[in-house]
């Protein structure tokens, strides 16, 4: 990513409000907002990816301290990972192509539905609160990975799942 793609989505996430006073903006809606802050980005083809992060945000806000600091954890380590899965690999934009496929009306309403982006994965399960326990994962590999799998013992498995993306 760009900087100014991780800027983007850093504001285009924390929302219309926040945009409009730390940049001075105006406009009707967020849309606009982020057209002016970031004219070269294209606000559509973002427009799923934020309201995914907006809802992990929501869900992960107390244990980061706050929507902002999980916002910028997000961005950073989205960037670390390369857009890939950090158990398998496979990139979110080859999740969501995927799924795609197998449910083209998935994105349509205000419906949600998992599968299309990274998801948060807590490395050890029980220990929270830890941004260093955190990583993003891709919906195959948080769901095949339980509790009792420790990182060690899920890498065999994550070897597996790799394989199942590349014949993809
Ligand atoms: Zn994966």
């Amino acid at each position: 990513m760009t900087s100014e793609e991780k800027e983007f989505l850093f504001y285009a996430v924390m929302g219309y409000d926040y945009l409009k006073r730390m940049k001075h903006l105006s406009g009707d809606t967020l849309a606009s907002l982020c057209k002016k802050a970031f004219p070269t980005i294209n606000y559509e083809i973002y427009r799923s990816k934020i309201k995914n992060i907006r809802s992990l945000a929501n869900k992960y806000k107390q244990e980061f301290g706050g929507k902002e600091a999980f916002c910028k954890w997000y961005v950073e380590q989205y960037d670390k990972q390369h857009g890939r899965c950090a158990y398998c690999g496979v990139s979110e934009a080859k999740c969501r192509h995927f799924f795609e496929q197998q449910r083209p009306d998935a994105l349509v309403g205000s419906k949600r539905v998992r599968g299309f982006h990274l998801e948060l994965e807590h490395k050890k399960a029980n220990l929270h609160g830890h941004k260093e326990n955190c990583v993003l994962a891709c919906y195959v590999c948080n769901n095949a990975k339980s509790d009792f799998l420790s990182e060690e013992d899920f890498k065999t498995i994550a070897a597996g799942i790799s394989a199942f993306w590349e014949k993809k």
